[in-house]
């Protein structure tokens, strides 16, 4: 078991570098435009603010790959924090190292925040540079992490600054590891995955890992295609990872083998092109025309996938089944967000198009666990470790 907040004993006057992530949306004029991941974080800062902790807020935005970037500043998301914490002093550095910030961590009192610049501003981030981790150690004595959309990342604000302080989880990053390695350990059964999206390559390997353990795999999106051309459907323009195609033939016997079932789409909504304004064609079956693209599952295959989630007792899903973003084939991904919202089992979502489509239909209340890290719960699913999980310390 690893540590958490609740595990460190006394708070009180202690400098916390606590990791967040608040990756936000902001609009052109800087605001910012979905506070999410602000909300998320919330319990954790006020849990040490109570303890009488000086918090040290580091997080990362966007990708500014090492440089200083005006439109990827956390300022906004400092004046943001103020609507949570009207009553909280909360001061801002423009640096993330050096005499200057070093200064200003010690003068800060008891029950207040100091809020870093982005932390992707410096190249020595995402080197995960040790001399840079301990100029960020210097800042504090105890490192805090509730990053968990980062943990997946060797950085130092995730990884090096971590070895080097006494360290445990915030609340967040508590339940997201223990809810998903829980599901990945012993889940009640029927256990149903649901993964779709445009990319083969990120999901194959959770799809391997996951035929252990799950009991059906509900594939659509752009990586049903590859999927269905490995096993000889004609799949006429729709994407296609070639390079897959051997993986993907590999992935299908072994289910077979280990008497696992694979779902893949028994019907489609086509269209000539890839553009918003065209009129949805519908195929009696799982082949596709040569001329035309596959966009979302169709009809029959929303019936057959909606019928085994509702049976399942665990469902994860992460990606959507269709270009969703268009509205004639956002259907699919939306009556799918709508069964695993009626399903009375355990159901986990993650990655941003699944959420946003939950949030879109109000389904959230109805979801058992929306994980906020995507790329993070993907990797823990398809049974890697994550580093900024790894190296916080057991009790
Ligand atoms: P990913 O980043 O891999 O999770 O994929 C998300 C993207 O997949 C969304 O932007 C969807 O529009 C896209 N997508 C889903 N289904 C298809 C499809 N059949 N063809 C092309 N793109 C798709």
């Amino acid at each position: 078991m690893k540590k958490t907040i609740k595990n460190l004993d006394d708070l009180q006057g202690k400098r916390v570098f606590l990791r967040l992530d608040l990756n936000v949306p902001l609009d052109e004029n800087g605001n910012v435009t979905d506070d999410t991941r602000i909300a998320a974080a919330m319990p954790t800062i006020k849990y040490l603010l109570i303890k009488g902790a000086r918090i040290i807020i580091c997080s990362h935005l966007g990708r500014p790959k090492g440089e200083r970037k005006e439109s990827m500043s956390l300022l906004p998301v400092a004046k943001a924090l103020i609507n949570y914490l009207p009553l909280t002093k909360i001061k801002f550095s423009y640096d993330c190292i050096g005499e200057k910030v070093e200064k200003m961590t010690h003068e800060l009192k008891n029950g207040e925040i100091l809020m870093l610049e982005n932390i992707r501003f410096y190249k020595e981030e995402e080197k995960n540079d040790i001399v840079f981790a301990r100029r960020l150690a210097r800042l504090a004595d105890i490192y805090v992490t509730d990053a968990f959309g980062a943990s997946h990342r060797h950085h130092a604000s995730v990884e090096g600054v971590a070895r080097l302080l006494p360290n445990a989880m915030g609340f967040l990053m508590g339940k997201e590891v223990n809810t998903l390695l829980k599901i990945t350990e012993d889940a009640q059964k029927p256990f149903v995955a649901v993964l779709g999206g445009s990319k083969v390559a990120d999901k194959i390997y959770v799809v391997m890992n996951l035929l252990k353990k799950a009991d059906a795999i509900l594939i659509g999106g752009g990586m049903a295609y590859t999927f269905l051309k490995a096993k000889g459907v004609e799949i006429g323009q729709s994407l296609v990872e070639e390079d897959k195609l051997d993986l993907a033939r590999e992935i299908l016997r072994e289910a077979e083998k280990y008497n696992k079932q694979i779902f893949l789409p028994i019907d489609h909504k086509c269209a000539p092109n890839f553009a918003t304004n065209v009129k949805p064609q519908l195929t009696s079956g799982q082949d596709i025309p040569k001329h035309l693209i596959g966009m979302d599952i169709g009809p029959k295959t929303v019936k057959l996938y909606s019928k085994i989630i509702s049976k399942a007792r665990t469902v994860i899903w992460n990606g959507p089944m269709g270009v969703f973003e268009f509205d004639a084939f956002s259907d699919g991904t939306n009556k799918i967000a709508k069964a695993i919202g009626a399903c009375h089992g355990t159901t986990i979502v993650g990655g941003g198009d699944s959420i946003a489509s939950i949030k879109n239909l109000k389904l959230h209340n109805k979801i058992t666990h929306i994980s906020t890290g995507g790329g993070a719960s993907l990797q823990l699913l398809q049974g890697d470790l994550l580093p900024g999980v790894e190296v916080i310390e057991n009790i």
